[in-house]
């Protein structure tokens, strides 16, 4: 790892790297990282105050502290649930590439956006574990690794907790979400996870993480298996969310 870490500073210097996102091309200014300091600065943040439990953002302008329609209608089995940015633009692009194309070098970069929003949007000192949303064996032998748990490994480092990869397992594939609803994705998803180490959830304050959030379904999901094993509370964090919010 050290030599690693050696090796690539002696090539930034020889050849520095370029900034990873699509059309920017600029030498990358943050060291060990490689989203340049111009793009990570423009990243669709997603800061609005949202759902004080799901964190959705309505489009009309709400009270301080409001609890959205979706939240009064099926309230998510998670406490509550924060995001970095909005998926779409470069951010999107980042959290696609990091799953789809394997860069797992935007580890940092992504933990980066994990973190942030982690300090501004949680109390930390409230947390005791940080948990990963597990994929089924069949994909994770594909992948080779499950981006979630090395989000969740890399934020956990960063804020001192210990990670769990192992909390929680999924007991059957739930195939691809991206085309159900809200109500049929909630439907998919019940019933697919198994808590683990329930030794190590009871009484706790669990932070799941995920890369990224569209109705969800599958963190809410989750988070009842870990409080049925006897977890107190269950965060969210995801990198990104869909910007329509599907019900
Ligand atoms: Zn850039
Ligand atoms: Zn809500």
């Amino acid at each position: 790892m050290i030599l690693r870490k050696l090796a690539d500073a002696a090539m930034d210097v020889v050849w520095p790297r370029r900034c990873a996102v699509e059309g920017c091309g600029r030498p990358v200014d943050r060291p060990g990282r490689h989203v340049c300091s111009a793009c990570f600065a423009t990243l669709p943040y997603h800061d609005r105050r949202g759902c004080r439990i799901c964190g959705s953002v309505p489009e009309a302008d709400e009270p301080n502290d409001f609890t959205c329609a979706d939240c009064l209608e099926s309230p998510p089995a998670y406490d509550l649930c924060r995001s970095a940015v909005r998926h779409e633009f470069a951010a999107r692009q980042l959290v696609l590439d990091l799953k789809f194309r394997r860069w797992t070098w935007l580890q940092e970069d992504l933990v980066d956006l994990l973190e942030g929003a982690a300090r501004a949007k949680l109390d930390l000192p409230e947390v005791d574990v940080v948990v990963p949303v597990p994929l089924c064996r069949g994909r994770r032998f594909v992948r080779r690794f499950n981006q979630a748990e090395l989000l969740a490994e890399g934020l956990a480092a960063r804020i001192g907790r210990l990670c769990l990869p192992g909390a929680l397992a999924r007991t059957r594939d739930t195939g691809h979400q991206s085309r159900l609803g809200g109500k049929a994705r909630r439907d998919n998803v019940k019933g697919a996870f198994e808590a683990r180490l329930p030794e190590l959830l009871r009484g706790r304050t669990v932070l799941l993480v995920d890369d990224v959030s569209t109705t969800g379904a599958t963190l809410s999901e989750c988070a009842a298996t870990m409080k049925k094993a006897g977890a107190a509370r269950v965060w969210c964090l995801t990198v990104s969310r869909s910007v329509r919010e599907q019900s």
